[in-house]
């Protein structure tokens, strides 16, 4: 049995069923598709890939199906290097899958059905407690259940981070205040601050405000093009801004908010002392990689990306 993690996450793992249309379809409209691909993904398992391939040791506890997509899948997570001895695989469940289509200018629109992922809950965290507790970094999602990711974070007293992904109908406030990190892309951020959207650096700073005042500890809002936003409660007067990482040509980008939780977990895990400017810096490189390459997770980049003299 494994003793520790650099990043322990706990999450979803489907297969993404992904097309690529020359512009996404409208509400009863049908268009034709270029070509299709399928890969492993889940919010979950991408982040914790993500991460892994930069080269932290990562432990996922998820759910996935008793069948051949769910073996393929530990097969896959296992040959990565993941710890995946708290991946469960679930009787009469299939395992989670996610329709995804991608436009040429690579926007995306997704589908999720959960199967096993709904399976899980508190009886996994317990029997993982003791990975989680000696593990660096706690990293949860919101596509498997929130009383099991509240467990979860209750008992970890390192550095947490909850991406608020996708935004629940009812939000316990208890998901804002326990992680040290709440992360959100821009979409997800208005939501939550029931802003119609979120276009310039003053929106990002007023909804990163309101989420402290939902008790965030501390706040990182992802703006696409524009890089990120920082705030923690300590200091609601600074807004700290990290433009991204210049790219000459989006391909696709699905996964890149994945690519950068990823990538900011591994890069507390390894530097947990320095100014968190620095590990949005990194994970803004690693999200920028991930843009220029098609797919979720074959679009992250290895070790060689990593940004092992953030120092
Ligand atoms: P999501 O994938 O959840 O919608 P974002 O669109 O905010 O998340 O993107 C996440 C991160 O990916 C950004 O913070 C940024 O680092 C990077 N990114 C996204 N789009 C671009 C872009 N056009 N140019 C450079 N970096 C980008």
């Amino acid at each position: 049995m494994a003793k520790w993690a650099d990043v322990i996450v706990i999450g979803s793992a489907n297969v993404d069923y992904i097309t690529y249309v020359p512009n996404l379809p409208r509400p009863g409209e049908t268009v034709a598709g270029t070509h299709f691909e399928t890969c492993f993904g889940g919010k979950g398992a991408n982040q914790c890939l993500a991460a892994a391939k930069l080269g932290a040791k990562t432990a996922l506890v998820a759910k996935v199906g008793q069948d051949a997509t769910g073996d393929d899948y530990l097969t896959y997570l296992d040959k990565n290097g993941i710890i995946v001895e708290h991946v469960e695989q679930i009787k009469d469940q299939p395992t989670g899958l996610a329709q995804i289509a991608v436009s040429d200018d690579g926007e995306n629109n997704i589908i999720i059905v959960a199967g096993a992922n709904a399976c899980m809950d508190g009886k996994a965290i317990t029997r993982a407690k003791k990975l989680i507790q000696n593990s660096k970094v706690l990293l949860c999602q919101l596509e498997t259940n929130v009383n099991a990711t509240l467990c979860a974070l209750r008992l970890f007293k390192g550095i947490s981070i909850v991406n608020a992904a996708p935004v629940l109908k009812e939000m316990p406030p208890e998901i804002f205040s326990s992680p040290s990190i709440f992360c959100v892309n821009e979409v997800e951020a208005a939501q939550l601050t029931d802003r119609d959207e979120i276009k310039t650096l003053q929106d990002a700073r007023a909804a990163a405000i309101d989420l402290i005042d939902k008790g965030a500890n501390s706040v990182i809002i992802t703006l696409g093009a524009q890089g990120a936003v920082y705030m923690s409660k300590d200091n609601k007067e600074r807004c700290l801004h990290v433009p991204a990482e210049p790219v000459d040509h989006v391909v696709d980008t699905s996964g890149a908010g994945d690519a950068f939780i990823g990538a900011l977990a591994y890069h507390l895990a390894r530097f947990p002392n320095l100014p968190r400017e620095r590990h949005i810096y990194a994970a803004n490189s690693v999200a920028a990689h991930s843009i220029q390459h098609r797919g979720t997770q074959p679009s992250f980049p290895g070790e060689e990306k990593a940004h092992n003299n953030l120092c």
